[in-house]
């Protein structure tokens, strides 16, 4: 059925599409098997032109940011990859106000805003992701999050082709959660930052990353495995439960932070999510506390929840 959907949006999209690339470069953890096709928005053009090929075919679709907080099966995924760049990797700063396009990355956010005296988006120097995934993730760090700043995001739903500016009270933005959904694109986004000191905001940038280097692995990971559960730390859960440097396969926990979990080089995806499930399952056993991945995965038979 997949195949019957892949092969009519390659059809639509001639040019447009490549096929079978693989994803793990595409993301932090560098594992994960191909997308059927691939494509790049890199204009208004080619959103609608994907958009139409979507609602005329049905492919499934799933957008790749920069792929920190993303798992994808070795098998791949039987569909449609998006990513962005073009205009949507351009960033307008105009007073207080930052337009940044949805491919943007939260490191050349908070420090580009810094040097304009702006503050509000120090904390983004800390996570690799864009800002669209960031938007639709609300990620967030260092007492802050997207939706401290964030006034309203460009979203387009690819399957009816709608193009919205949503305010930011429409997004339901909670604890890593949005209202975007799995067909929504996010193109870009609006910031309302404060006036500040540069100085001061670059201090605060260099301790973050000091802070970062000093507590949390390198290597490939996608941050946060799980959420952390109200008034506690999965980490400090998974620590406590004895699972740090717990191996499955080629993916363990790390020895430097417990929710983070490392995949080899040419390591496998299925490994992770076994890893996944293994540590969630007797995190709960020895704790008593079912954690929940923050982690996106996606291409595998069944999911942990
Ligand atoms: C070392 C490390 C540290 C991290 N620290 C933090 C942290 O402190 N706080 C935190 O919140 N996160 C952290 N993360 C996780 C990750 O960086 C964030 O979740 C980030 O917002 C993901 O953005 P991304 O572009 O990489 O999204 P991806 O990983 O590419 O995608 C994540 C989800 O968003 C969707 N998505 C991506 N782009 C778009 C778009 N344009 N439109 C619609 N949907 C989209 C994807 O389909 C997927 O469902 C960390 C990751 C790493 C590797």
């Amino acid at each position: 059925m997949n195949k019957q959907h892949v092969d009519a949006a390659a059809r639509l999209l001639g040019e447009r599409v490549r096929r079978d690339v693989p994803i793990g470069p595409l993301t932090t953890y560098r594992v994960g098997g191909p997308a059927a096709l691939l494509t790049e928005l890199a204009s208004d053009d080619d959103v609608g032109a994907v958009a139409t090929a979507v609602q005329a075919t049905g492919v499934p679709t799933l957008v790749v940011g920069r792929g920190s907080n993303l798992l994808v099966a070795d098998e791949g995924f039987p569909g449609l990859v998006i990513t962005l760049g073009g205009l949507f990797a351009e960033l307008d700063i105009a007073g207080v106000d930052v337009h940044a396009g949805a491919a943007v990355s939260l490191p050349v956010l908070a420090r580009r805003t810094a040097a304009a005296a702006l503050t509000g988006l120090e904390w983004a120097v800390g996570v690799p992701g864009s800002v669209g995934g960031a938007v639709r993730m609300n990620a967030g760090g260092h007492g802050s999050d997207v939706s401290a700043t964030l006034v309203s995001a460009r979203v387009v739903d690819l399957t009816t082709g709608e193009d919205r500016t949503v305010a930011k009270d429409r997004l339901d933005l909670g604890y890593r959660h949005s209202a975007v959904s799995g067909h929504d694109v996010v193109l870009g986004a609006t910031f309302a930052l404060a006036p500040g000191d540069r100085a001061a905001s670059e201090t605060q940038i260099a301790e973050i990353v000091r802070w970062r280097r000093e507590n949390q692995p390198g290597g490939s990971n996608a941050g946060s495995v799980f959420t952390n559960p109200p008034g506690d730390s999965a980490g400090r859960l998974i620590d406590a439960a004895g699972l740090k440097g717990h191996r499955v396969g080629s993916a363990h926990v790390s020895p430097k932070h417990a929710n983070f979990f490392q995949a080899d080089e040419g390591g496998s995806a299925d490994d992770v999510l076994a890893l996944i499930e293994e540590v969630q399952r007797l995190v709960e056993e020895r704790t008593g506390v079912h954690l929940h991945p923050e982690l996106r995965l996606v291409g595998f038979r069944s999911i942990p929840s």
